[in-house]
């Protein structure tokens, strides 16, 4: 790995434009790096390229080749190491001293084999996913996580402050991951808490607007109460742009880290049987915040605007 700094208008790869990636491309254009981008959703390819003028070589082998680092922003750790170790994936193109950077929202056990497999190779690896949804992706604002060797990150550090803006350097590799599902299971854990309350309360006579009202002006204000219940559940917009297959997925994530470091998680066990039977129940492909319709079909009530 060079020491330099990877700064503008260097080449970035980046792998999966999806509601995340199609803003994260767009801030790391603005900021001056030449994006040579790919995704299995050809529409996805052609969005970024008209509205980023992001270079979609079409071959993962061109783009790790051609660049010093790549990103993958993908749904899961699963489709990072396929994209990765495939064939015609980007080890094809990677030679030694070049970078993987996954800013997806991986297991950090799968994360830690990966790192290993491509420090092998010669390629280094961090995780950096991140936190703060579309809104602050759009924005450049994202908090992300990092884990890795300090000088890997260090070399990375200006493509990352292009897409964010509170960089936490959390450890090592995997680390970063780790701290990410267990961030997700605290919303969804707060999230899941507030639609009972909210339900409980409806049923007992109460206004669910001035229900969250009183939430958020009180001790039991959490991100949800704050940022999701008038604007897409009150609403019936279920339209936060972050999907409940990836709560899903990230809710058995956090249950992973917590059995493969022996710790006990009651309330983490009770989260993941709650939202896979929501899953299960309301179907695929569904915004996270429609999770509501499965705890309104258990009681009978639906919450709304009055
Ligand atoms: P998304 O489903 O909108 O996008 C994923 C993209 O990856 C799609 O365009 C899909 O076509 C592409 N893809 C899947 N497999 C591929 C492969 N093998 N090769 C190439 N492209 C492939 O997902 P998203 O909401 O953008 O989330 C991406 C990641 O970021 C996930 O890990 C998610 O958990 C995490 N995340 C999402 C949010 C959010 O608010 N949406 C917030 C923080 C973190």
């Amino acid at each position: 790995m060079s020491s330099q700094a990877i700064v503008p208008p260097k080449r970035v790869g980046f792998i999966g434009l999806g509601k995340m990636g199609q803003p994260m491309v767009r801030q790391l254009a603005r900021a001056g790096y030449l994006v040579l981008a790919h995704d299995l959703d050809p529409h996805a390819v052609e969005r970024a390229c008209e509205t980023t003028g992001v270079e979609a070589p079409g071959s993962l082998k061109t783009i790790a080749h051609r660049c010093e680092t790549v990103i993958t922003m993908l749904p899961d750790g699963k489709a990072v190491r396929s994209v990765t170790l495939a064939a015609d994936g980007l080890v094809a193109g990677f030679s030694s001293g070049k970078v993987l950077i996954d800013m997806s929202s991986s297991s950090p056990v799968g994360t830690r084999e990966l790192g290993a497999e491509l420090a092998a190779r010669g390629v280094e690896m961090i995780d950096a996913p991140v936190s703060g949804g579309v809104r602050k992706a759009e924005d450049g604002t994202l908090a992300i996580m990092v884990g890795g060797e300090s000088g890997t990150i260090e070399h990375c550090r200006t493509v990352l402050d292009a897409m964010g803006r509170q960089i936490f350097l959390t450890g090592p590799l995997g680390s970063g991951h780790a701290m990410k599902a267990l961030n997700n299971y605290v919303s969804a854990a707060g999230l899941a808490a507030a639609v009972e309350a909210v339900l409980a309360a409806a049923r007992f006579g109460l206004d669910p607007g001035k229900v969250v009202d009183v939430l958020n002006a009180s001790t039991g204000m959490n991100n949800s109460t704050l940022n999701k219940f008038h604007r897409f559940i009150l609403s019936r917009a279920f339209d936060s742009g972050f999907s409940l297959d990836l709560m899903v997925k990230d809710l058995k994530t956090a249950l992973e880290v917590a059995r493969s470091s022996g710790t006990p998680a009651p309330i983490a066990e009770a989260c993941v049987e709650a939202w896979s039977e929501a899953q299960a129940a309301l179907g695929h492909g569904l915004d996270h915040t429609a999770v509501v319709r499965y705890w309104e079909k258990m009681a009978g009530t639906e919450l709304g605007k009055k």
